[in-house]
């Protein structure tokens, strides 16, 4: 059966959707079969795999308020063995209709369902925001990642974050625990990174992941040609740590199949 990942962070900016992207490409890349579901408004996962958003046959939207089966949201990638549940910006308008739909927290949790078992691992990009969206995601995942830029106020908001995902835990999805949190961004010239990833280490101990992404132009550059960093430039630091990431994903899950 497939793991089922969010990566959630109620921060904008902070490396969720370079690492859904990223993380899912690089499993990928290792053999496995891996679906990412953008589960953000902004669509920066979906453009960042190389899928026009806006000419889907159908989204994230339309699966969590149209009723949509699954299958017939999910497109291929510009990566081979990376399929993709897209979204775009109609997806905005959900965080409000779905407070008034029947059994609202579960709707993601039960259309990937019957699809866990044809994929290793399937990866949901959250919006920047604790909303429904971000519930669904924690309600329909076996585990959460989070990632945290290596900056000034770095867990600032962290707390927040864990009380949701306890809330999550207690009331919707009793199984839910955290899989690991990502360091990303860090500045090798600097020493507060490294001081910044001293202090999440403090707080949350083996859960911090030993790759530390760091800051790399190309993993910047890679999704305005909707290529996930494997494919932009295999050899540049960005596409080792994630590399290096997947590979520490993989090994916690107990080897090559999840
Ligand atoms: P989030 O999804 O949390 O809002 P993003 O993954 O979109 O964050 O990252 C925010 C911005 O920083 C994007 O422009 C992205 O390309 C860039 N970025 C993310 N990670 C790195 C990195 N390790 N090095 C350089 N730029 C990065
Ligand atoms: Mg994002």
């Amino acid at each position: 059966m497939g793991k089922i990942i969010a990566i959630a962070n109620q921060k904008g900016g902070v490396g969720k959707t370079t690492t859904t992207i990223n993380v899912a490409a690089s499993l990928a890349y290792r053999g496995l079969r891996v679906l990412c579901v953008d589960l953000d408004p902004q669509g920066n996962a979906s453009s960042g795999l190389g899928v026009d958003k806006t000419h889907v046959p159908a989204s994230t939207y339309d699966v969590l308020i149209n009723s949509v089966p699954i299958d017939k949201a999910i497109v291929t990638t510009s990566m081979a063995g990376l399929s993709l549940v897209p979204s775009n910006i109609q997806l905005a308008g959900a965080e409000v209709e779905l407070v008034s739909a029947a059994s609202r927290e579960y709707i993601l949790k039960s259309a990937l369902k019957p699809l866990a078992p044809y994929y290793d691992y399937i990866l949901i990009d959250c919006p920047p925001s604790l909303g429904l969206l971000t519930l669904n995601a924690l309600t329909a995942a076996d585990r959460v990642m989070v990632p945290i830029q290596c900056e000034y106020y770095a867990l600032e908001g962290v707390g927040q974050l864990m009380n949701t995902v306890q809330l999550a835990k207690n009331h919707l999805n009793p199984d839910l625990s955290v899989e690991g949190v990502v360091l990303t961004m860090l500045d090798g010239r600097t020493n507060l990174g490294m001081q910044v990833a001293d202090e999440v280490r403090k707080y949350f101990r083996s859960k911090v992941y030993d790759t530390i992404i760091p800051r790399n132009v190309r993993l910047g550059e890679a999704p305005s040609f909707g290529l996930p960093i494997i494919l932009y430039d295999a050899r540049c630091i960005g596409a080792q740590a994630y590399l290096a990431l997947a590979d520490e994903i993989i090994e916690r899950n107990g080897g090559k199949k999840a």
